[in-house]
C-alpha cells in the first residue's frame, strides 16, 4: 500500500485506526511525514498534566552507513536490510503509528505515564536496535540512534522540532546510551543557518549589505607595507553582523558560492585599481573558495575583470586554503598553472593546521605560503611551534615561496619571526581589518610615502 494511499485514509488528530493502520505485517507501510508534522501539532496541544508526550526518531543506520551499504551491496539488499529492521521495531508500531521521516529514519508519538515506563521503553528500543543484523546470511554492522522530544516542553514550530529530534538521533548514535534528547539550540543554529542560505542571494544584489574590511601586510625586513588583504562582512538586516567564519561555509555548499566569490574578486579589484589611480599600489589578496576555481569560466571571468580594471594581474594573489582540499585536483592545478603564467600570485592559507601541508606544498603551485594563525599565536610558549615555523620558513625558501605569518599580535613574535627570516607578517598587531576608506586614511598616515 503506498504511503500516499495512507495518508488519505489516517485521520491523526483522531488518532483512530483505519484499513491503512494495518500493515504491520508490511515492514515497510510507513506514514508520510507530512502526517507527523501534524500529529506534533496536535499533541503540543494536550494538555494531560498526568500523561508526557514525545517524539521520538529513530536513525536506523547512518546516512555514511546507508551509503556503504548501497555502494557495496546495492539498493535492493538495502531495502531488504530496512524490512528486517522494521519488522524488529515492529512491537512499538503495535501502539502507534510510525513515519517515515528520512530514508532511514522513522518517527513515533509515544505517550507515557511515568518515569519508569519511559526507561523500559527506551532500553527495549536500544536493545532491538543492537541486535545484529543478518541479510541473506551476511551480518550487517550498523549504528543506530535515538532522539527524543518532550512535547510538553516544546515551544518551537512542528517542522524545527523534527528537524532538531532527528539530529538528536544523529547524535545519539554516538552516545553511550543510544539516545540522545533534543537540542533547542541546534534547531536555532539550523533555523539561522537557513535564514542565511535563504537571504545571501538578496544581500548580493542590495547595497551595503556586503562590504569588505582591509587588513595590512608589512614586510618584515624593510618595515614597510605594500599588500592588504580583503575579508568580506556581512551586515545582515535582522541578524546584525554575521562573520565570514559562519556564513562562508554555509554559502559555499550552494550554488551561490559563484556569485560571492565573483562579488568580492569584482569590488577588491574595483578598490585596489582606485587606489593605484591615487598612486597607492597596493597588493590585493583574496581569498577564493576552492570550489570556485573548479567553474569552468573562473580563469576567463577574471582575466576579463583585470583587463575592464586595468588592473596588473602580478598586483593579485589568490589565497587557496589548505583545510579545503580540491575534489577534481587535475582541473585546479590546471587552473593555478594558467593564473601563476598570467602573473596572479597565489597562496596556500592557513599552512600548518590542516592534515594536507605536504600534500598542498607538492600539488598546489603557489608562490606564497602563510602560516597559519593558531601557529603563530602559541609561539611565545611553544617551543615545539617554534621548531616548526622555523622549519616551514625554511622549507617553503628552499621551495622558492615567500613566507607570510598570519595573526601576528605582539611586537615579541613580530620580532621573532624577522629573526627567522619570515617574509611578511599580517595580524593586530598592525592593524584590525577596516572598511575601505578608514584604512586607506590610516595606511597613509601610517605609512607615508617619501
Ligand atoms: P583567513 O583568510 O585566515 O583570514 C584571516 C582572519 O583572521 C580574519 O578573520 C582576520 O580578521 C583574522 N585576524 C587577522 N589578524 C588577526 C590577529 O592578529 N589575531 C586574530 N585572532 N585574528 C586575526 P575574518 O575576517 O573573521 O575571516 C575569517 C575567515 O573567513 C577567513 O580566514 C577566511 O577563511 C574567510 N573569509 C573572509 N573573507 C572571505 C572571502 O572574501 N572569501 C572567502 N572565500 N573566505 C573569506
Ligand atoms: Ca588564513
Amino acid at each position: 500500500m503506498s504511503d500516499s494511499l495512507q495518508a488519505t485514509q489516517y485521520s491523526p488528530l483522531l488518532g483512530e485506526e483505519t484499513a491503512a493502520h494495518s500493515g504491520h505485517g508490511d515492514p515497510m507501510a510507513l506514514r508520510e511525514r507530512s502526517l507527523l508534522l501534524r500529529e506534533i501539532v496536535a499533541a503540543q496541544q494536550e494538555k494531560a498534566a498526568e500523561r508526557r508526550t514525545f517524539l521520538v526518531v529513530i536513525n536506523i543506520a547512518d546516512t555514511k552507513n546507508y551509503d556503504d551499504i548501497i555502494r557495496v551491496f546495492g539498493y535492493k539488499f538495502a531495502d531488504d536490510l530496512l524490512n528486517i529492521r522494521l519488522a524488529d521495531l515492529d512491537f512499538i508500531r503495535q501502539d502507534q503509528p510510525a513515519f517515515r521521516v528520512g530514508f532511514w529514519s522513522i518517527g513515533l508519538i509515544y505517550r507515557t505515564t511515568g518515569e519508569d515506563d519511559l526507561r523500559y521503553s527506551w532500553a527495549k528500543l536500544n536493545a532491538v536496535l543492537a541486535k545484529p543484523l543478518i541479510c541473506r546470511g551476511i551480518p550487517i554492522s550498523i549504528k543506530a540512534g535515538i532522539g527524543i522530544c518532550d512535547l510538553m516542553k516544546s515551544p518551537i514550530a512542528a517542522e524545527d522540532l523534527l528537524q532538531a529530534t532527528y539530529l538528536a538521533g544523529q547524535a545519539g548514535a554516538a552516545s553511550p546510551t543510544g539516545w540522545t534528547e533534543c537540542n533547542y539550540d541546534l534547531a536555532e543554529d539550523h533555523r539561522r543557518a537557513f535564514t542565511l542560505i535563504s537571504d545571501a542571494g538578496h544581500a548580493l544584489t542590495t547595497a551595503d549589505e556586503f562590504q569588505l574590511s582591509y587588513q595590512a601586510r608589512v614586510t618584515l625586513r624593510s618595515g614597510q607595507a605594500d599588500a592588504v588583504e580583503a575579508l568580506l562582512r556581512w551586515y545582515h538586516p535582522v541578524l546584525g553582523r554575521v562573520t565570514p567564519d559562519e556564513f562562508i561555509p554555509l554559502i559555499e555548499a550552494t550554488g551561490l558560492v559563484r556569485d560571492l566569490t565573483s562579488w568580492v574578486l569584482a569590488y577588491a579589484i574595483a578598490q585596489a585599481a582606485k587606489w593605484h589611480s591615487d598612486n597607492q599600489k597596493l597588493k590585493i589578496c583574496v581569498k577564493i573558495s576552492t570550489k570556485s576555481l573548479e567553474e569552468d569560466d573562473f580563469v576567463s571571468r577574471l582575466r576579463e575583470l583585470l583587463e575592464t580594471y586595468k588592473f596588473p594581474p602580478a598586483y593579485l594573489e589568490l589565497e587557496f586554503s589548505e583545510r579545503r582540499s580540491f575534489s577534481n585536483l587535475p582541473v585546479a592545478r590546471g587552473r593555478l598553472l594558467e593564473l601563476r603564467e598570467m602573473g596572479v600570485n597565489i597562496s596556500i592559507d592557513d599552512f600548518g593546521t590542516g592534515t594536507n601541508s605536504f600534500w598542498s606544498l607538492e600539488n598546489i603551485p603557489a608562490n606564497i605560503l602563510k602560516i597559519d594563525r593558531n601557529m603563530i599565536k602559541s609561539l611565545p610558549d611553544n617551543v615545539r611551534h617554534q621548531a616548526l615555523v622555523k622549519s616551514m620558513i625554511r622549507m617553503a625558501h628552499e621551495l622558492d615561496m615567500e613566507v607570510v605569518a598570519e595573526g601576528v599580535e605582539t611586537a615579541a613574535v613580530r620580532d621573532m619571526l624577522h629573526g627567522w627570516n619570515c617574509d611578511f607578517a599580517e595580524g593586530f598587531l598592525l592593524n584590525r581589518p577596516m572598511p575601505a576608506d578608514a584604512f586607506i586614511s590610516w595606511f597613509t598616515e601610517t605609512f607615508p610615502r617619501n
